[in-house]
């Protein structure tokens, strides 16, 4: 690469700082950078360095000056705490040469956020309200710390810094709230990309992409696959302005995939099975088959639809039989208020080495429906994989039964 295409590309090129000991010390994975690089990566940006340090200002200094060199955009996240060992704004003001100044609004968002959970605010927390001269300070909906926005003058260019809090759900409220659509604004049409996605439970990597081939081959498309058990999943990434011209090579895609696909782009089957929970009057499931992971699965949506769906219990005591389908069917017909009732049931004894089976079925007033299916891997190794793949099937059909049921 040459020099000159080096600085013609360096104003797309970014790079995450994330600040704090406990990342240092293993005590937590750094989420923030992979986050924060992946939608950067969606929206057309290049995410050259990731680097953590210390909560040491010589240290967090140190770090700007070393990303600066390689990136024209450097994230920070991290340190803008009101304890002592949140430094991240001083460094940050330091490297641009700047003084720290007051901004009363920023008081006023602590104040009015402890008020919105009946307490005071203690004062250590001021120190979240100064900002290097010339910043932007951007409002954190999610948490007492502002984030901000400063430009450090170097000499081979300005260095624009975003300064984000540590909690990821903060990074996220600011990201949505102030950045992205900052961002997106820079990134001319011509550069922008289209992501497409398709996630598959049943199929390995290797059959998946013997299928994807054939499909995608000499189209011009990047593709990748991810494996992520029990999932395995297919992107597909082109230019936003080709979009017409790869529509038809996305519809071949989710035809081929079809058989074993389970969500495709920002589809969250699992969420939307429990929402659609919220028209019945009760609802009661029985899991004999995948300890704890349909519960996993399930726990997001549930938490998204507090308040709106009816009186609900998952049962996981239950008496599973050597026959999937008597346990299911059992279970269904038990006695109860509720209005519908699902059941899952499999693989009792760890061996079910050679083979095996899982059922499924719903029960919606007086009707009911099950299904009865093979396992997909064979042999107790794969067991735990199994059992998260029909946690994840078992959605997927219950949706079907439930959809079933409106029609
Ligand atoms: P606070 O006001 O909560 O102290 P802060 O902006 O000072 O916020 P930190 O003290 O650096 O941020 O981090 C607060 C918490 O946020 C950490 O204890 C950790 O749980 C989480 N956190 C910080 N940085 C990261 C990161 N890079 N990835 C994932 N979690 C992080
Ligand atoms: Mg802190």
């Amino acid at each position: 690469m040459t020099a000159e295409t080096t600085e013609t590309s360096r104003p797309r090129r970014v790079a995450v700082l994330a600040v704090g000991s406990e990342l240092l010390q293993g005590q937590i994975v750094n989420r923030n950078a992979a986050w924060l690089s992946s939608r950067l990566e969606d929206l057309g940006f290049s995410v050259v360095t990731h680097l953590t340090v210390d909560d040491v200002q010589a240290d967090i200094e140190a770090g700007l000056a070393q990303l600066a060199a390689a990136a024209a955009t450097i994230f920070v996240t991290g340190g803008l705490g009101p304890t002592s060992d949140d430094l991240t704004r001083d460094a940050v003001a330091a490297f641009c040469g700047a003084k720290l100044e007051f901004h009363a609004a920023s008081w006023d968002h602590i104040v009015a956020r402890f008020k919105s959970l009946a307490m005071t605010a203690p004062e250590s927390n001021r120190q979240q309200c100064f900002y290097p001269t010339g910043a932007r300070v951007l409002t954190n909906d999610a948490g007492t710390a502002n984030a901000f926005q400063v430009t450090a003058k170097r000499e081979r260019g300005p260095v624009e810094m975003w300064v984000l809090p540590g909690p990821p759900r903060e990074v996220e409220a600011v990201w949505t709230a102030h950045v992205e659509a900052a961002l997106r604004e820079r990134i001319p049409a011509a550069a922008r990309t289209i992501k497409r996605s398709w996630r598959m439970i049943g199929a390995g990597e290797s059959k998946l992409a013997e299928i994807v081939e054939p499909v995608v081959k000499g189209s011009g498309v990047w593709v990748a696959y991810r494996a992520h058990a029990p999932f395995v999943e297919v992107k597909v990434r082109f230019p936003a302005v080709e979009k017409e011209r790869f529509a038809p090579l996305c519809a071949r895609l989710t035809d081929v995939l079809s058989p074993w696909l389970w969500e495709q782009d920002d589809e969250d089957v699992a969420a939307t099975f429990v929402s659609s929970l919220a028209r019945y009057e009760g609802v009661e499931i029985y899991d004999g088959a995948t300890l704890g992971h349909l519960a996993e699965l399930l726990a997001p949506g549930l938490r998204e639809a507090e308040g709106r769906l009816p009186p609900m219990s998952l049962i996981t005591s239950i008496e599973v039989d050597e026959d999937p389908r008597a346990t299911v069917e059992q279970c269904l017909g038990l006695d109860t208020d509720a209005e519908v009732a699902l059941a899952v049931s499999g693989f009792k004894d760890s061996g079910d080495a050679d083979g095996g089976a899982w059922a499924a079925g719903v029960r919606v007033g007086e009707r009911t429906s099950i299904v009865e299916r093979p396992a997909l891997w064979h042999g107790t190794a794969a067991l735990a994989r199994q059992r998260r793949a029909v946690a994840a099937l078992t959605v997927k059909l219950w949706n079907e039964l439930l959809a079933g049921d409106i029609n």
